[in-house]
């Protein structure tokens, strides 16, 4: 179903994943176009806006017919999913069949992330930086902002949610962890998931070569403090 004669770019598939949507066994949909420009992207491929490859969306459907009883949940990720138009009546096509839906997002479109928040099951919002620091790490002026904004809609509804941070050299230090607590603490973050860098994918080699880093215990005792619950994921 073409959701109302728009099609939904679709840029790539994974048909099974255990770790995209906590607890649930999921296909991940990853769709085409993104407005930030991030140094550690590793879906650079996906950042282009574009149609997808043509007639993604009605085998992705036909696929998931044939996945129902044999997968719980849909994630929608990117890209920037809220970039299309698409998602509200994609995520009403997914809900119809049975499946629960998550999505992925920078929360570059906060109103676009409002209108589909009651579409979702659960959520996964990155926070790249302290908000105001975010032309730094994804390279557009005002993102922050925004981000900020969609962090503080999400941190505010009912839909289940975790906000992510991956960590790069480049990008975080002990003190610029220790503001994006004070950030998530001030919106009233409940969980919060500091994610190792991969370079598998990442096209920048000043991003790709960095070692990875990631805090010591003292200062991951002060970060979890800002949030009721605190993980680190390793890559
Ligand atoms: S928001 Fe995500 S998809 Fe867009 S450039 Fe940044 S890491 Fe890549």
């Amino acid at each position: 179903m073409p959701a109302r004669g728009v099609e939904l770019a679709v840029g790539g598939l994974v048909p099974l994943s255990a770790g995209d949507l906590p607890g649930r066994l999921s296909a991940v949909v990853f769709l085409q176009g993104c407005p930030w420009d991030c140094g550690y992207c590793h879906n650079p491929h996906l950042r282009p806006a574009g149609g997808g490859e043509p007639g993604g969306w009605e085998r992705l459907l036909d696929f998931l017919r044939r996945r129902r009883g044999l997968l719980d949940a849909v994630v929608f990720s990117g890209g920037e999913p809220t970039l299309q138009d698409a998602l509200p009546d994609a995520l009403d096509a997914v809900r119809a069949l049975g499946f629960a839906t998550g999505l992925h997002t920078g929360g570059a479109y906060p109103e676009r992330l409002r209108a589909v928040l009651p579409r979702l099951d659960w959520v996964g919002l990155d926070v790249k930086a302290p908000f105001d620091d975010y032309a730094r790490a994804c390279g557009v002026p005002g993102a922050g902002a925004k981000a900020r904004e969609s962090a503080r809609l999400l941190a505010a509804g009912g839909v289940e949610h975790e906000f992510r941070t991956t960590l790069h050299p480049n990008l975080h230090s002990a003190d610029s962890l220790l503001r994006l607590a004070a950030d998530l603490k001030g919106l009233g973050a409940r969980r919060w998931v500091l994610q190792e860098f991969r370079a598998l994918g990442c096209a920048r080699e000043d991003y790709a070569g960095a070692r990875p880093w990631l805090p010591d215990p003292a200062l991951r005792e002060r970060l979890a403090a800002a949030v009721g619950s605190f993980a680190i994921r390793r890559a």
